[in-house]
């Protein structure tokens, strides 16, 4: 599995807590996951995407407390820039050990910030839980709010959850599915920088999780480091994750290939076209997962 990245062991998996689910936008792996590390002391804060002061127009926000994850549960399909609040988290916040949620391409972020830590004197240290999510495409919120409102024709301010999977944007109300379109409708509102994008499963993350490949309700997890293994494994201990094996799960592992593949097959070749028609000054980028 050439582009799933380096694990120690994939799951499929979902929250032990009732009312996490309750609005976790898949199996609340990442809401449970800093519940768990937040009560334990593995973190003592975790920097999420908050609802902003518009619906679905997150807003980074530093989560204190259970009550502050939960507000923060659901995806809202829009940059939240949470790197921006790593400083204060360590500053204002005094935290010594944060937890912080992600795209692929965040996630690489605080990496590089961990390795070349440039006015980020204080962070290398202090990441001790970084969880990211799965990622084809991200959109600007202007983008969003006209998907949202012209193409499935419906106010932003009634939605309770948007979800992209099986080829279609769905948005749905208090009264379920109120509309979905074809993903060939959303393309033009990606943003462009997702189209050099060369991760989808956030290969970087302490523990990695989406939808694909899972039932619904449930989340593909996996899990990377010796970091993300300990909290992992306790927090399935403890009741707050029931995991199971992806053996036999379908559609499984395969479709989270296929659509990696597809994604950085897709990307490379932009990359490449840029390279020779457009900046022929450039070098390409390299991929760093081949
Ligand atoms: C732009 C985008 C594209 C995605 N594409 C895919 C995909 O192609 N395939 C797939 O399987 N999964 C994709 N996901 C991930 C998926 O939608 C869920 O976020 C993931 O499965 C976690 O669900 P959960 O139930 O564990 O999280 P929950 O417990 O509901 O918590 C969600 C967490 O994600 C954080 N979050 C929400 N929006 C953002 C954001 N914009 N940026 C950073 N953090 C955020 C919240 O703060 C919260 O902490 C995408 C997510 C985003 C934001
Ligand atoms: S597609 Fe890549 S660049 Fe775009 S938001 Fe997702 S991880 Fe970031």
């Amino acid at each position: 599995m050439e582009y799933l990245g380096q694990y120690k062991a994939v799951y499929k998996a979902k929250s032990g807590c009732e009312d996490i689910l309750a609005k976790a936008q898949d199996g609340g792996i990442v809401t449970s996951m800093f519940a768990y590390a937040l009560e334990t002391g593995i973190i003592d804060g975790a920097i999420v995407a908050g609802p902003g002061s518009e619906p679905y127009k997150p807003e980074p926000m530093i989560a204190t407390t259970v009550e502050e994850l939960f507000a923060a549960r659901g995806t809202k399909y829009s940059v939240s820039p949470n790197l921006a609040l790593i400083k204060e988290a360590t500053r204002s916040y005094g935290l010594d050990k944060i937890g912080i949620v992600g795209t692929p391409c965040q996630i690489q972020a605080v990496r590089k910030a961990q390795l070349y830590p440039i006015g980020m004197r204080d962070v290398p240290d202090k990441i001790a839980l970084a969880l990211g999510i799965f990622c084809m495409e991200n959109f600007p919120y202007q983008g969003l709010f006209q998907m949202v409102e012209d193409h499935c024709a419906t106010k932003i301010d009634n939605v309770t959850k948007m979800d992209i999977g099986k080829g279609k944007f769905s948005v749905y109300t208090e009264r379920g599915v109120n509309s979905q379109i074809p993903l060939k409708v959303t393309h033009k509102y990606e943003q462009p920088g997702c189209h050099v994008c060369l991760d989808y499963v956030a290969n970087m993350a302490d523990i990695s999780t989406g939808s694909v490949g899972t039932p619904d309700g449930w989340s593909t997890v996996f899990v990377r480091s010796a970091a993300g293994e300990a909290a992992f494994n306790k927090a399935v201990e403890a009741g707050w994750i029931i995991a199971e094996s992806m053996d036999g799960v379908k559609p499984g592992l395969e479709l989270v290939e296929k659509l990696a593949t597809e994604k950085i097959t897709k990307n490379q070749k932009y990359l490449e076209h840029r390279l020779h028609k457009e900046h022929p000054a450039l070098k390409p980028l390299r991929n760093p997962y081949i």
